[in-house]
């Protein structure tokens, strides 16, 4: 299997004034990991996504505001969000890195791809910046994809919430949203509850797990949940929130996942895929160590088609109480 590794030199441009944990470095991390892993890469550059494409997903206003702000050299946003000069440039590339990544997969390039830009993109709504994102990148790809007449479903494994993701597509039925993050906890959003409004209620699938837990929680959520909403909601494309931020070595997160927990992920979700049709987008994670031996595992699990989820009985507070919510709009067991 060969996979499309999507990167660009202006994810090296956004460069915060200060010390930030989401720093330069996440990137030469994660390239490390696709590199390390048993796959073929491709080398790919990003192309930029245009105007027209960010509008599928933001207001003209807000880019124009964005735009605005780094050409007069930027500054803080928020206490967490920042830009500079290049970082406009650097979010118009790392909005279109998957876009590039499923052009690449189309053209026959490669089976999968992974987006390693920055800012990430998941916290980002129509009209605002949030937690360190600027444009809400894998968004931009969904919002193509659907324009072209695709199914597509998000699932979101970064430790936090993807409220910006939720927010674009609260009321499409085209896009399915999975997210796995910790609550409570930053940003505040993602209980079991929101579950999409209008024509997409029940195409919002959130799993809030309570801080600590580890691989076991993870996996019981994909067994239970993740694959079988994956199953039945049958996506023509599957584009992943990669954070990483979930592992037990990140300063930020608060959970216990390790590096084998993401391959396992991967493997479920590269059996739903048949393991084609894949981006993964690096949202958070802040250990450089992590990022790195998980984006390799990330790649190696996708490809295996090994059954890595544990068939497991017993019950765990987080998951069950999200199944009795969705089981609402979902055939769950
Ligand atoms: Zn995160």
């Amino acid at each position: 299997m060969r996979s499309a590794l999507v990167t660009h030199p202006s994810s090296l441009e956004h460069v915060s004034p200060n010390e930030h944990p989401e720093r330069p470095e996440r990137v030469a991390a994660a390239i490390e990991g696709v590199e390390a892993s048993d796959l073929e890469t491709v080398y790919v550059e990003a192309r930029a996504a245009t105007r027209e494409e960010l509008l599928a997903v933001h207001e003209a206003s807000f880019l124009d505001r964005l735009q605005h702000f780094c050409a007069g050299g930027g500054g803080s946003i928020d206490p967490d969000t920042y830009a500079v000069g290049r970082s406009w440039d650097a979010a118009r590339f790392a909005a279109g890195a998957g876009l590039t990544a499923i052009e690449a997969i189309e053209r026959g390039d490669a089976d999968v791809g992974f987006a390693v830009v920055r800012p990430p993109g998941h916290h980002a709504e129509t009209g605002r910046t949030m937690g360190f994102c600027l444009m809400n990148n894998v968004a931009v790809s969904a919002a193509a994809l659907v324009g072209r007449g695709r199914r597509v479903a998000i699932v979101d494994w970064d430790v936090h919430h993807g409220n910006g993701t939720q927010e674009i597509f609260f009321d499409s039925p085209d896009v399915l949203y999975v997210s796995l993050h910790h609550s409570p906890f930053y940003p505040g959003t993602g209980r079991a509850e929101e579950v999409g409004r209008a024509l997409g209620v029940g195409a919002t699938v959130n799993v809030p797990i309570v801080g600590g837990s580890g691989g076991s929680t993870y996996r019981r959520a994909f067994s239970r949940i993740v694959v079988p909403v994956l199953d039945q909601f049958g996506p023509d494309w599957l584009l992943v929130s990669a954070g990483y931020d979930g592992h037990v070595s990140d300063p930020l997160g608060g959970m216990a996942l390790v590096v084998d927990d993401y391959g396992a992920m991967a493997a479920a979700l590269g059996e739903v895929m048949k393991h084609s049709n894949t981006v993964f987008y690096l949202e958070g994670g802040y250990d450089l160590g992590a990022i790195r031996d998980s984006v390799a595992a990330t790649l190696d699990g996708f490809a295996s088609g090994l059954p890595a989820l544990d068939s497991q009985g017993g019950s765990d507070p987080s998951i069950d109480s999200a199944v009795a919510v969705l089981s609402l709009f979902w055939d769950l067991d």
